[in-house]
């Protein structure tokens, strides 16, 4: 089987496709209330560009991509995307991050289409709060989407919560408990400073750690295995508990030295570091004619110059240019 390994013998695996820049959501740790400056119609690639890179880095040794944006259901034809997408031969894994708000209608489609993952963002489980940290979201339309994601099919959930003190860090134990009563996936995302205008400031950061000793307060947390699915997520449970944890610490423990990412924006570009706006531009060489296998080369070439770890901190962070929507979180 061919494989892609970096220059620090990463074997390289995953891609997140970010299919728009556009979101129905203006989360506060996300995105300004203004909105960002969007890219341009014909700067976004089309899905047949999509597909075709795709294939190629299939070829090269992908085997798990996630659609991501954006708001990924925002894109209009995503379904057909998906189905073209399960249909290339050497995916083992095709998954979704979405922020739930068009999922109801969507979640059965997905699944027929191919989808087999969702993660579902979800901040806050206070109607109220949940309307704040999302300027304007309704969440009973995702409770309706969760719903509809269950009956089609998708099975564990997952939810991703972002924890922000001062904000929702109130509600850490009330998500766990959810893992108590429910066959669900909660992963705990420490809040990170990409972006410039995300809202980072230290002190609103809470560590996986600190998160973990909340949780505690209200059982024994075992740990697991780490599985396929899971990523750089580290696994425990609540004992008795049906659902699990995960704790993503990009920043108080990060987990360069496996990570085996590689991320395409929706202008085409692709980046091999969350944290770096180092960026190859497949999308100019897609469009002046370049062949599958010069391609090919220039994916290898950016795998080689994949940063061996990011720097940015708790203490010491740098804010990257792009914002999370715009890179596919
Ligand atoms: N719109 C979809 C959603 O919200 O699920 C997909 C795109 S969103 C950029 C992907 C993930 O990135 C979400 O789970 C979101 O919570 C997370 N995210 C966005 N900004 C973040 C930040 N500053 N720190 C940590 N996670 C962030
Ligand atoms: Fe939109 Fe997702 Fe960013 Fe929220 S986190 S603003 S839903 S892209």
């Amino acid at each position: 089987m061919i494989q892609l390994i970096d220059s620090y013998n990463r074997h390289i695996n995953y891609l997140r496709i970010s299919i728009t820049d556009r979101c129905n959501l203006r989360c506060i740790y996300c995105m300004p209330k203004e909105g960002i400056s969007l890219i341009g119609h014909d700067d976004i690639l089309s899905y047949e560009e999509l597909l075709r890179i795709a294939c190629i880095a299939v070829k090269k040794g992908i085997t798990k991509i996630r659609i991501t944006g954006g708001e990924p259901l925002a894109r209009k034809g995503v379904v057909q995307f998906v189905s073209a997408l399960s249909g290339i031969q050497g995916i083992q894994d095709l998954s979704m991050t979405t922020n739930g708000i068009l999922l109801s209608p969507a979640a059965q489609p997905l699944r027929s289409a191919g989808l087999k993952r969702l993660n579902i963002s979800l901040d806050s489980l206070n109607p109220d709060k949940y309307t704040m940290i999302t300027r304007g979201g309704d969440i009973n339309q995702i409770i309706a989407g969760m719903k509809s994601a269950q009956e089609a099919g998708f099975s564990p959930i997952k939810i991703n919560v972002v924890v922000i003190r001062g904000i929702n860090d109130d509600e850490i134990t009330s998500f766990a408990k959810l893992s108590m009563e429910k066959n669900l996936q909660v992963r705990f995302i420490e809040y990170m400073p990409v972006g410039m205008e995300n809202g980072w400031e230290k002190e609103r950061f809470v560590s996986a750690d600190e998160i973990r000793q909340s949780i505690k307060t209200i059982g024994p947390l075992l740990e697991l295995p780490s599985d396929n699915g899971s990523g750089p997520a580290q696994m425990y449970t609540i004992e008795g508990a049906q659902g699990r944890l995960g704790f993503i610490s990009a920043l108080s423990d990060h987990f360069c030295a496996t990570c085996n990412r590689l991320r395409l924006t929706p202008d085409g570009k692709l980046r091999t570091c969350l944290f770096s706006d180092a960026e190859v531009d497949l999308k100019t060489k897609v469009r002046q004619g370049c062949s599958d296998d010069a391609l090919a080369d220039i994916i290898n070439e950016a795998i080689l110059s994949k940063p061996q770890k990011h720097h940015a901190t708790e203490q010491v962070f740098k804010k990257c240019i792009r914002g999370m929507s715009a890179i596919g979180g």
